[in-house]
């Protein structure tokens, strides 16, 4: 693991700390999760919920995923078998990877990705092969090509990770899309692992639809998703696994010697939410929403190139219309200049000259703050 180091996030909340800038870096909501979540969760660990749950999780959250997920998208999972709870999604698509990939095995993926899958690749001794999205010419919808996604398949392929809603690009893969990912796990007898964290936060009446649900794909997805970015409360980390039986039996197998279990209280707070706080997600949806378009048009007005996201808490922004090709040395530049912190999107490459000129920034915070970072943004633009 040594070729990782210590993670861009890190680095740049401190360069935030030491500059006073304010941080769009980082991908966690300033504001709390819902009042009637945090006092569940209270009033469970006052009550008691305090050893260890059993390994699959507790049959309350079990049950109302179950539900959810059959109510929402038409997948029937088995609470007892088919659903699992992690500490959060990262653990969840650890133990995935851990669980299916044998040394040399290689794991199809699109990039820009989210850091996790490269380590766990890793930590597996399985090979990456990243598919590159890019920004379509005529709405900067960040995309795949469909031959280079099968040209990267091989004999020794053994699962493709899709992430949509699409961190960092905002991309929500569209029916077609998921379509030819999913023909091509068929005819190549892949398993997917999907990343659903953003299932909820998506913009425009933009719809989620899981991989899983397509023609074949049930008994061949594990699903991963999570409560953090759902109800704002990402310290939580409850997340999930389902999937068909044998595969979650895997994952648990894994699990077990990984984490084993995820904090009690907090799963039974997030079985009620699930099952009567999801106006509160449509709401707190919405705000973010607004948000987007707030940061997005001070983006703009600022001079860089930009296109809304089509969900996430994030958006990618061209920097070369600034005079700028190097994320890193420009997000240094931008925190000591205009007192505002981005990711450089470099690092969620393989091959970083791919996003070298994109940086992303976060609008899942405070309207004062998005306000303010937009006006610096400007009367730096205005240099
Ligand atoms: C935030 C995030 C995660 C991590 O979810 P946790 O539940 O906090 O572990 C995983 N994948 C993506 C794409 C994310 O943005």
């Amino acid at each position: 693991m040594a070729a990782f180091g210590e993670t861009i996030f890190a680095e740049m909340t401190r360069l935030a700390e030491h500059t006073g800038a304010i941080n769009l870096g980082q991908g966690f909501p300033d504001t709390d999760g819902p009042p009637f979540l945090l006092a569940e969760a209270a009033r469970y660990l006052t009550e008691g919920v305090n050893q260890y749950p059993p390994g699959y999780g507790r049959e309350e959250l079990r049950t109302a995923i179950a539900a959810d997920r059959q109510e929402r998208y038409g997948l029937a999972y088995d609470p007892a078998t088919e659903v699992y709870i992690t500490v959060g999604a990262t653990a969840g698509i650890a133990a995935s990877i851990l669980a299916l990939v044998e040394p040399g095995d290689e794991v199809v993926l699109f990039e820009p990705m989210y850091d996790s899958y490269s380590a766990v690749i890793a930590l597996a001794h399985g090979v990456r092969r990243p598919v590159t999205l890019r920004p379509s010419p005529d709405n900067g919808r960040y995309t795949f090509d469909p031959d280079e996604l099968a040209a990267a398949i091989t004999p020794r392929t053994r699962a493709i990770i899709v992430n949509t809603p699409h961190n960092p690009t905002g991309t929500v893969f569209t029916a077609d899309e998921l379509a030819w990912i999913a023909r091509l796990c068929r005819e190549n007898d892949l398993v997917a692992v999907t990343d659903e964290v953003y299932e909820h936060l998506t913009f425009d009446g933009t719809p989620h639809l899981p991989l899983a649900a397509l023609p074949g794909m049930a008994e061949r997805t594990l699903s991963v998703s999570s409560a953090g970015k759902t109800f704002s409360v990402t310290g939580w980390k409850i997340g999930w696994v389902t999937g068909p039986e044998p595969l979650v039996r895997a994952v648990a197998t894994v699990n077990q010697y990984l984490t084993f279990t995820a904090n009690g209280a907090q799963q039974l707070a997030v079985a009620t939410a699930l099952r009567h706080g999801m106006d509160w997600v449509s709401e707190q949806r919405d705000a973010l929403h607004a948000k987007r378009d707030r940061l997005v048009a001070g983006l703009a007005a600022a001079g860089f190139q930009v296109h809304p996201p089509q969900g996430t808490y994030f958006v990618m922004a061209d920097i070369r219309p600034l005079g700028y090709d190097d994320g890193l040395t420009f997000v240094r530049t931008l925190a000591r200049r205009a007192g505002v912190v981005a990711i450089p999107a470099q690092v969620f490459y393989a091959d970083e000259r791919h996003g070298r000129h994109l940086v992303r920034f976060a609008f899942c915070k405070r309207d004062d703050v998005l306000d303010e970072a937009a006006a610096r943004l400007r009367a730096w633009g205005d240099r």
